[in-house]
C-alpha cells in the first residue's frame, strides 16, 4: 500500500470491530465490554493504512486472547466478578497522535516484558500463537517513524502508540 494522509479514527474503529467479530466467531467466544474513545479533533495521519490496520488488529487480538485466558483460568480467584474490558482511545497531541489499547486481562509479567517484541516469542499453547504479531507491529510502527510502549501491571496491559501526523 501507499503511504498517504489517512483519517485515523475510522480505521481504528473498523479494525477494533473486526477483531471483536473475529473473537465472537472464534471457538471460544466470550462477553466483553469494548469502549472506543476517539478524539474527534483528529483528522488525517500519514500512514500505510493497510499496515496500520494490522497493528490495531494484532493488538486487539492479543488483548482478547489475554482476557479469554483470564476468563478460562479456573485457578483464578473471584473470576465470577470478572468483566473483560477493552478500551481503545485516540488522542490528539499537537503534531502527533497517541493510540491506547488497554485490556484488563492478566497483565504481562515483568520478566516477560522485554521478550514480547521478539519474533516467535509466544506464551500461547499449541498452534494458537506464532509469536510474530508484536514483532510485525513493532516493525510497522518503526517504519512509520513512531513509537510503541508497553505499560503493564497485574490485571492491566496498555500498549501506547505515538505517530507523527
Ligand atoms: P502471539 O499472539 O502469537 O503469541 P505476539 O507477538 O502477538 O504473539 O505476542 C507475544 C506474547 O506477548 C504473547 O504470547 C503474550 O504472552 C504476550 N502478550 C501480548 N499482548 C498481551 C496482552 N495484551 N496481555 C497479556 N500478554 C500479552
Ligand atoms: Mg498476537
Amino acid at each position: 500500500g501507499n503511504i498517504e494522509p489517512t483519517p485515523l479514527n475510522p480505521i481504528v474503529k473498523e479494525f477494533v470491530n473486526l477483531a471483536y467479530h473475529g473473537m465472537r466467531a472464534s471457538k471460544h467466544p466470550f462477553n466483553v465490554d469494548v469502549k472506543l474513545q476517539l478524539d474527534e479533533s483528529i483528522d488525517k495521519v500519514t500512514m500505510v493504512a493497510e499496515d496500520f490496520s494490522r497493528v490495531i488488529l494484532n493488538l486487539c487480538n492479543n488483548a482478547f486472547d489475554a482476557m479469554r485466558e483470564k476468563m478460562m483460568d479456573e485457578n483464578a480467584q473471584s473470576i465470577e466478578s470478572y468483566i473483560p474490558l477493552l478500551i481503545v482511545r485516540t488522542q490528539n497531541i499537537g503534531n502527533e497522535v497517541a493510540i491506547y489499547i488497554e485490556d484488563n486481562g492478566p497483565g504481562i509479567p515483568e520478566d516477560t516484558r522485554d521478550k514480547i517484541m521478539q519474533p516467535f516469542f509466544t506464551t500461547k499453547k499449541g498452534t494458537n500463537g506464532t509469536g510474530l504479531g508484536l514483532s510485525i507491529t513493532n516493525d510497522i510502527i518503526k517504519a512509520h517513524g513512531g513509537t510503541i510502549k508497553l505499560n503493564s501491571q497485574p490485571g492491566k496491559t496498555v500498549f501506547i502508540i505515538v505517530l507523527s501526523k
